[in-house]
């Protein structure tokens, strides 16, 4: 087995796609290193123990248990005296985890016009949380629309390493301000505390360094 392959799998499908927190990954990749990564198909362990390793609560990882067979990554096929047997898929045995290589090629998304191509608008609210990215007040359907965290005017791109969701009055607000320019009056102002202003600015820097990519 290619061991790379399959932690390059769960990093760029099973993760974002299965919406796995940091938690459920951790003991995924666990519950893999004694079964699949040693030739095994299922793996003996008890709640208790998991919980030591993974130092946590035995109901955290009884509810991690859980939500991985509820996502059909794991399969919990006996749980008695000596302990739990769960079955540990792979990435490419996870129904829809990881992409058929025989499918239309994924769509380049250095390419995609987030701003103009509206198919692509529920993405970048997803990414934002159904958030204001400057101002992070709840968005709905009558008040949210993109924006331009680089002004266009600023030679600003329609990629996703620019293009936000944002509130109407921070789109009308912040004109032809740099995102960084525009947090800053925004706290200015009071509408962002001083460890929101900090997150905000943190943010505006990842987006520019295409670390906030939308799944797509
Ligand atoms: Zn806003």
């Amino acid at each position: 087995m290619d061991i790379g392959q399959v932690l390059t799998e769960i990093e760029d499908h099973v993760v974002p796609r299965l919406k796995l927190d940091v938690g459920e990954a951790r003991l995924y990749y666990h519950l893999l290193r004694h079964s699949r990564f040693v030739g095994k198909h299922d793996v003996l362990i008890s709640v208790a123990q998991l919980a030591e390793v993974l130092n946590c609560s035995k109901n955290t990882v009884k509810h991690r248990l859980r939500t991985l067979q509820d996502k059909k990554i794991i399969d919990v096929t006996n749980t008695g005296w000596a302990g739990t047997r769960i079955k540990v898929f792979l990435p490419t045995e996870i129904q829809g985890a990881v992409p058929d290589e025989t499918a239309p090629q994924v769509q380049d998304i250095e390419a995609i016009d987030f701003y103009k191509d509206t198919k692509y608008r529920p993405a970048i609210l997803e990414r934002e949380q159904g958030r204001c990215f400057y101002c992070r007040r709840t968005l709905t359907d009558e008040d949210s629309g993109l924006d331009h965290a680089e002004p266009q005017r600023a030679n600003g791109t329609n990629s996703y390493r620019n293009v936000v969701a944002a509130c109407h009055s921070c789109n009308s607000s912040k004109g032809d301000d740099t995102a960084e320019e525009f947090v800053r009056k925004l706290y200015r102002r009071g509408f962002l505390g001083a460890a929101e202003l900090e997150e905000r600015l943190a943010d505006v820097a990842k987006l520019k360094q295409g670390l906030l990519r939308p799944i797509i």
